[in-house]
């Protein structure tokens, strides 16, 4: 476990007696799928570009490993990266019909441009400006605060 934990991206996987245990209050897939409302400022960082979800370690897990890759068409990928810029740009109504039957839509559609706005700002990508000082005008003030959030990483 302890080669495993230097691949992990957070402390999320904590020991536990002779076991070990999910911190969910530590995990990227907690903070950007299933928390409602401000992420905290101190986890904002370690997010890097994930936008809905992490399961890095899915990937790292020797048991998972040894798993073949599936053809199963219900596991391949609708939309592959799409561009933050892109993403950042969905109207409500796209955001419905892009992620219509996905579980991203569980993140909603407040959640997921709070997501873009910290991948933005962890990307410190100049060509984020502009699509994060839109986002910073929002109505809804959690995204506007974490894009106020994601600018400050620009400067
Ligand atoms: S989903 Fe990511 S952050 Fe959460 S426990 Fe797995 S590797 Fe860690």
């Amino acid at each position: 476990m302890h080669a495993l934990h230097r691949r992990l991206p957070t402390a999320a996987i904590v020991p536990d007696g002779a076991s070990y245990a999910l911190d969910s209050r530590l995990c990227i897939s907690y903070f950007t799928i299933e928390l409602r409302g401000a992420v905290p400022e101190q986890n904002r960082a370690e997010i890097g570009n994930h936008v809905f979800g992490c399961d890095i370690c899915q990937d790292v897990c020797p048991w998972n490993g040894r798993s073949p890759i599936s053809s199963e068409p219900a596991f391949a990928a609708e939309h592959f990266a799409p561009p933050l810029e892109r993403l950042a740009q969905l109207t409500e109504q796209e955001f419905r019909g892009m992620f219509r039957s996905s579980p991203v839509r569980r993140a909603r559609y407040s959640g997921f441009l709070r997501n873009v706005a910290v991948a933005m700002g962890n990307a410190r990508a100049e060509r984020f400006r502009v699509p994060l000082k839109r986002l910073a005008d929002s109505a809804d003030p959690i995204v506007a605060e974490h894009a106020h959030w994601a600018l400050e990483q620009l400067d």
